[in-house]
């Protein structure tokens, strides 16, 4: 279903992603593994179109997703839903209306401005921060709530979208380990029980052994691992 094909991306003269490619083709749970400025955050950030790629392309269900611009490029960031070290939520906003914010991209403009959501969004909303256990949030401030909360705030907003494929720029890395237990496990459910696609940059091995069915190693731009984690090595 997702087919990346001898994808670069060059920053001044740089490659800081280096002709990769690799075929996912079932929703697994896939983690990018590499140290800081291996070139992780570039690919997913050109998975979601937030910037271009140099050279390749990138098929999901044969689809080039590389090449949408408006209207479509606005619907392929819906499918494909990210979340971020910094959780990015409004932080005054409360924390129903913050996942709300999951469907700027389908709802008029005037609408969001003026917080005057149909009532089918809100129940919406409403149900799946009762799935992530914390409903009881849902009229606080962003900002008041633990990191742990946050992020599955983020992860709410991003469910919101329906996404085919979650991509998570390193989800725990500002978390405690109760808290980021909590979070991965927390997406690898969404992963088992919709079949959503999970691609998580992450930077720890243990973290890539433990959740994923499958770990990618980066290092220079370049895919230097790709197994499973029975078959990773230190080193990466
Ligand atoms: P093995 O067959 O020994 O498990 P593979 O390299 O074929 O080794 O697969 C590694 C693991 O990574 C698989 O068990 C699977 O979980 C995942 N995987 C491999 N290839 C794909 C793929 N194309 N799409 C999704 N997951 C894959
Ligand atoms: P990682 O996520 O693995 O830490 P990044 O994708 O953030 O790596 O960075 C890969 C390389 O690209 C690094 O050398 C980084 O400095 C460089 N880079 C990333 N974004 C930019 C940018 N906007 N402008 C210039 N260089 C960048």
């Amino acid at each position: 279903m997702l087919e990346v094909r001898n994808v670069t991306r060059i920053f001044g003269n740089r490659p800081a992603v280096d002709n990769i490619s690799f075929t996912i083709d079932r929703p697994a749970f896939v983690g990018i593994i590499g140290r800081s400025g291996a070139g992780k955050s570039t690919f997913l950030r050109m998975m979601n179109r937030l910037t271009d790629a140099s050279a390749g392309r990138i098929l999901v269900e044969g689809r080039e997703i590389l090449g949408l611009t408006g209207a479509a490029r606005r619907a392929w960031q819906s499918q494909c839903a990210m979340i971020f070290q910094q959780f990015n939520l409004v932080p005054r906003m409360d924390v129903a209306s913050n996942v709300l914010h999951g469907l700027l991209n389908r709802r008029s403009t005037l609408a969001t401005m003026f917080n005057l959501w149909p009532q089918t969004d809100i129940l919406r909303a409403l149900q799946i921060l009762d799935r992530l256990g914390i409903a009881e949030q849902a009229p606080k401030r962003a900002e008041a709530l633990s990191g742990g909360q946050q992020q599955r705030v983020a992860i709410a907003r991003a469910l919101m979208q329906d996404p085919k494929i979650i991509l998570a720029d390193e989800p725990i890395a500002s978390l405690d380990p109760m808290n980021a237990q909590i979070v991965m496990d927390t997406l690898r459910r969404i992963n088992l029980e919709d079949g959503r696609m999970v691609i998580a940059n992450l930077h720890t091995l243990d973290t890539a052994r433990r959740y994923c069915d499958r770990v990618i190693g980066m290092r220079d731009g370049r895919i230097v691992f790709d197994g499973t984690p029975e078959q990773l090595s230190t080193g990466v």
